[in-house]
């Protein structure tokens, strides 16, 4: 019998690639999305898989509506991936994103334990929620967020944790590093470099403006990263894993590469320090040992190999 996955945040960045993971592997794929009439579907048109899923409309915050979709297809896995996922936006609106970030768990694990107890629940947390830890961060490191997109992400861990533990449900977090693809969204640091930079070797733009670029990131490539979110649900029993390529990079040294590599003057850069975070975490990576041992995923990509993949496609469907 075809299994049936349930994704939400089908229309964004990993929505896009675990989708077409697992229609590989012959699932049935349904997809919520908040609005059907205005959904981003430029991701699975992209990968051309956009007429191989199901695509539904679910308001994650009302219980009623996923307990009826959960009940009419009866997934066995359901990835969480629908969020307010931008910590400089989340600054902007805190309300908006610790709200939904929060309740949307809250109903999908509320609704497994009432219609769907064999389902197993991915949720998509996030390297944030460690903030200005030692490194390298580890399944053991403290969790204590320093933003309010990573207060909601640890909330969220900790429910999927808490129905895990206290209702015996397969539930597990992946503590995902950046990971970046073609199908990113533009407001996220890489994309907008590499747009921002091609735009300036066309002389359509004069200047990169950003915020500080001296802190540190652990940064991986999407389509892998998905990978790991499926292996998690293929375990016998539910843990949380990091997700991560294990070292980091400045913001600075990917700018600079970007430039180095479309031969844009470094010269077109400005600071403008308007744009730093309130309060930002200095340097982060991740060790993913458990995930390599555990799991059997596997990652040995430099992020600069990444970079000229994301360059060259974003050269290649410039139009
Ligand atoms: P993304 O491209 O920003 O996609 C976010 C998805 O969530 C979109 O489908 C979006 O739908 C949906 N969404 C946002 N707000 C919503 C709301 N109020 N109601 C319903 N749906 C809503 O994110 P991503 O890069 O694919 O990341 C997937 C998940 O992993 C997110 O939870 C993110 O926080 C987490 N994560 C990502 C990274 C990373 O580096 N990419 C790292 C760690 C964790 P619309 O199309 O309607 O906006």
């Amino acid at each position: 019998m075809t299994a049936t996955a349930i994704i939400t945040g089908i229309t964004g960045q990993d929505g896009a690639y675990l989708t077409a993971l697992l229609l590989q592997k012959n699932y049935r794929v349904v997809g919520l999305v908040r609005s059907s009439s205005h959904a981003n579907i430029k991701g699975l048109e992209h990968l051309h898989i956009k007429d191989k899923v199901e695509i539904i409309e679910c308001d994650l915050t009302d219980l009623s509506q996923v307990m009826s979709i959960a009940s009419e297809y009866q997934p066995s896995e359901i990835y969480n991936l629908a969020a307010q996922s931008s910590v400089s936006l989340s600054f902007k609106q805190p309300i908006g994103t610790i709200t939904f970030n929060i309740i949307s768990v809250l109903n999908l694990l509320e609704t497994i334990r009432m219609v769907a107890p064999t389902c197993k629940f991915y949720q998509a947390s996030s390297s944030e929620v460690f903030g200005d830890a030692t490194l390298p961060i580890r399944e053991t490191s403290y969790i204590q967020p320093i933003s309010p997109y990573s207060i909601s992400k640890a909330s969220a861990h900790w429910i999927t944790k808490n129905y895990r533990d206290s209702y015996g449900l397969f539930s597990c977090s992946g503590f995902l590093f950046n990971h970046e693809s073609y199908l990113r969204n533009e407001s996220f640091f890489v994309k907008k470099v590499i747009l921002q930079a091609i735009k300036i070797k066309k002389g359509f733009a004069e200047t990169l403006e950003v915020g500080n670029i001296d802190i540190k990131r652990d940064f991986g490539w999407a389509p892998k990263y998905v990978e790991a979110m499926y292996l998690m649900l293929q375990q016998e029993t539910a843990a949380d894993y990091l997700i991560c390529s294990n070292r980091s990079i400045s913001l600075r040294s990917v700018i600079e590469y970007i430039f180095m590599y479309l031969d844009v003057s470094i010269d077109r850069l400005r600071i403008n320090k308007k744009l730093f975070r309130p309060t930002d975490i200095l340097d982060i990576y991740g060790d993913n040992t458990k995930a390599r041992e555990e799991l059997g995923w596997q990652y040995d990509i430099s992020f600069y190999d990444v970079l000229t993949i994301l360059i060259e496609e974003e050269l290649a469907n410039d139009n």
